[in-house]
């Protein structure tokens, strides 16, 4: 881009070998970038050590910059004629908030383009071997947020998500996913749905939990779950065990701690 302007960047779920290669590129190549929490540090480590980078993320309950001093601080380099890469884990027109920054630089006159991502969702999905559709399991898939701004109750029309042939997938549910699945249930969705939580999806720190829509939210706290979280419900959880492909060392501890435990 010519005279600056800013690309928003997605930079899928964690595994650097899942950037798109547009993304590489630019992250080589940038004078700025501009990264939030959500970014892996292994993603991080593909920026050359010369390049500005600056820090804007946001944390579930700290919120280190507000939305509006993000748009403004992309402007204002935009202005001193920068190019700058602003990266965003997973897609960035998926749960993050890209659309409010390109809704701001549009308005602004600011020229951007949008790389996409793959998001959590599709990255949790293969990584943990839990397909989102499947053939006579699920002919649909629901993307959902399971928190909202400032703690506003979810207000999901819950009656429209207990369909047996839709995968949900559970964005930023960690404090809600409880409230969640007791919802669900009343709403006539069985307690025995498989259902799972996946933890930094596609990295070395991957883990995953499994269980039904009742004992998930106890599991996962036993388990000692942290941010980032993404949960899975739906029949297809039930293949889980037989399409797992990807053990990290710290998975393979556990297990062979659970095989110990029932020993
Ligand atoms: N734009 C992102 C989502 C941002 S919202 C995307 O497309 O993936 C943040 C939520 O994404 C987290 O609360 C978590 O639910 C999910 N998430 C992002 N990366 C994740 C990962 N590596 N593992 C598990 N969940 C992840």
């Amino acid at each position: 881009m010519r005279g600056g302007g800013v690309y928003i960047v997605g930079t899928g779920p964690g595994d650097p070998d899942l950037l798109t290669v547009k993304a590489l590129r630019l992250l080589q190549k940038a004078e700025v970038v501009v990264f939030d929490r959500l970014v892996s540090p292994e993603i991080l480590d593909l920026v050359p050590t010369g390049t500005t980078r600056i820090y804007a993320g946001k944390g579930p309950k700290h919120h280190h910059m507000q939305q509006a001093q993000i748009n403004e601080l992309l402007a204002s380099l935009v202005h001193r004629g920068c190019t700058v890469v602003r990266v965003k884990g997973g897609d960035p027109y998926i749960f993050g908030r890209g659309s409010e920054e390109t809704e701001y630089l549009a308005r602004h006159n600011i020229p951007f383009e949008v790389v996409p991502g793959i998001t959590a969702a599709s990255g949790s999905s293969a990584y943990a071997g839990i397909p989102l559709t499947h053939r006579g399991l699920a002919t649909s898939v629901r993307y959902l947020t399971g928190h909202l701004r400032d703690g506003l109750e979810l207000d999901h029309d819950w009656q429209s998500l207990t369909d047996l042939n839709t995968t949900l997938v559970i964005y930023m549910g960690l404090t809600n996913f409880e409230h969640i699945a007791s919802e669900l249930i009343t709403h006539g969705l069985d307690s025995g749905m498989p259902a799972a939580a996946i933890q930094n999806a596609t990295t070395f720190r991957q883990r995953r939990v499994l269980g039904t829509l009742s004992n998930l939210a106890v599991r996962v706290r036993e388990a000692g779950l942290s941010a980032p979280v993404i949960f899975i419900v739906g029949r297809v959880v039930s293949l889980a065990n037989v399409l797992h492909w990807f053990r990290t060392d710290v998975a393979i501890a556990q297990e062979g701690q659970a095989v110990a435990d029932a020993e």
